[in-house]
């Protein structure tokens, strides 16, 4: 299949004219989107689907060719995009690539013309040098400590509950939840209520289908390690035959507890409080730049505070997790928690290079920009050129 899209079938629709400047006149100047070739896109195991099929469904519609390699954690998934691709699109078009770290270590050796990675921070370093071999672009989708701001202003029962619904979807094993809180310590205790009385509203159990399982032993293991018991306001329970963690929040955590060295990624919440907001911002500070951020305030001074001082990939106010679901918001992360952006057209742009053309018409030939060079000619361009 040829994935280069030839200049004279370009649809005029989707060359954008851009604005000339008047030292280019006459002109047109118009970019020309071209796929990029051959991409590898590596998915993460939480959301198996979504983190490897939106990225290559983008990968596509800007004309590329593709090799995905879903993570092999979700097993049967992996195995079921396999054979759902595999089946249906010729091999050097689309094709799954299945395996772990010893897989995806042998695909990072070859040759691509794109790499998008979802992932951990620390996998995501290796597939950057990995495509520094080649000079090859990457998007790197990783994780953070992404932190929830609760303000005394705000409405309080409603920041818990969509706080609570943010944490605990798919019992905490989402790149965007909110990792901790912290909350002013004037309305900490009114805010912890709210917390715990929402927990129990929303019925978090298996048979009811409003929970999920830890995905491995191995993340058991590690997610049960950062329960402090005397830390335990609310759950700290734990089953290991069926992975289960109940929802559980600390209390009187500072950000020097093993809790907040790195991302969580489970369905325990970490509740910090603050009495100026500038040890709130300094605490967030003190942590990688996160994948998100969410502010609950009905105060502007603060919203503009929060959003000039700390840097984050994107986030909400007065909710969790919500920007993700709006595709013509470019979503991604800064610093360590991820480089470059996708969704809707952004996901075109990221599998995309743009030509630049700037096209020239042969009536007019001014005799200007030819030398030999004269004061007289320097005149005019420097005018030219302020216009
Ligand atoms: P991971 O980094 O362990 O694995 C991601 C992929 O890399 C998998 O396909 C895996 O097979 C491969 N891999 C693992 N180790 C490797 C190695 N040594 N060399 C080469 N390839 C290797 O991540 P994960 O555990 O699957 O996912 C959890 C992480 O992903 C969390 O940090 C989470 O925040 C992040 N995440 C980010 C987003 C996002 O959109 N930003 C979405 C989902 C998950």
């Amino acid at each position: 299949m040829n994935s280069i899209w030839p200049l004279k079938n370009c649809p005029r629709g989707r060359s954008k004219t851009r604005k000339i400047q008047s030292l280019t006149l006459p002109s047109r100047s118009y970019i020309i989107p071209e796929p990029l070739g051959t991409c590898l896109i590596i998915g993460a195991w939480n959301y198996p689907y979504n983190v490897s099929l939106v990225p290559l469904i983008s990968a596509m519609a800007a004309g590329n060719t593709v090799i995905l390699k879903p993570s092999e954690i979700p097993l049967a998934t992996s195995a079921a995009m396999a054979k759902l691709i595999n089946d249906h699109f010729p091999p050097e078009y689309l094709f799954v690539f299945e395996g772990g770290v010893a897989e995806t270590t042998a695909l990072l050796e070859q040759k691509f013309d794109k790499i998008f990675f979802t992932g951990s921070s620390a996998v995501g370093k290796i597939v950057y040098q990995a495509a520094a071999k080649n000079l090859t672009p990457v998007t790197l989708e990783m994780g953070g400590k992404s932190p929830a701001i609760v303000t005394r202003d705000t409405n309080l029962k409603k920041a818990a509950k969509r706080i609570v619904f943010g944490k605990f979807l798919n019992s905490g094993q989402t790149c965007i939840a909110p990792d901790y809180v912290l909350v002013d310590a004037a309305v900490q205790e009114k805010f912890l209520g709210f917390v715990k009385a929402y927990i129990h509203q929303f019925q978090y159990t298996f048979a009811n289908g409003n929970y999920v399982q830890i995905i491995n032993e191995e993340n058991f293991s590690r997610l049960t390690g950062l329960i402090a018991k005397q830390k335990i306001y609310v759950g700290g329970e734990s089953d290991l035959s069926s992975r289960y963690i109940a929802p559980t929040i600390l209390t009187d955590v500072s950000f020097d507890d093993p809790v907040m060295e790195h991302e969580i990624f489970g369905p325990i919440l970490p509740v910090l409080s603050y009495t100026h907001m500038d040890e709130a911002i300094a605490g967030i500070k003190s942590l990688p730049k996160p994948l998100a951020l969410y502010l609950f305030t009905h105060d502007q001074v603060i919203r503009e505070k929060v959003f000039r001082e700390i840097s984050f990939g994107g986030g909400a106010i007065n909710h969790t997790l919500w920007h993700f679901a709006n595709a013509s918001l470019p979503f991604g992360g800064v610093g360590q928690s991820g480089m470059g952006s996708y969704h809707g057209r952004n996901g075109f742009v990221t599998f995309s290079h743009f030509k630049s053309i700037l096209e020239k018409p042969f009536w007019l030939e001014p005799d200007l920009v030819y030398p030999p060079n004269t004061p007289k000619k320097m005149a005019w361009i420097r005018w030219l050129s302020r216009l």
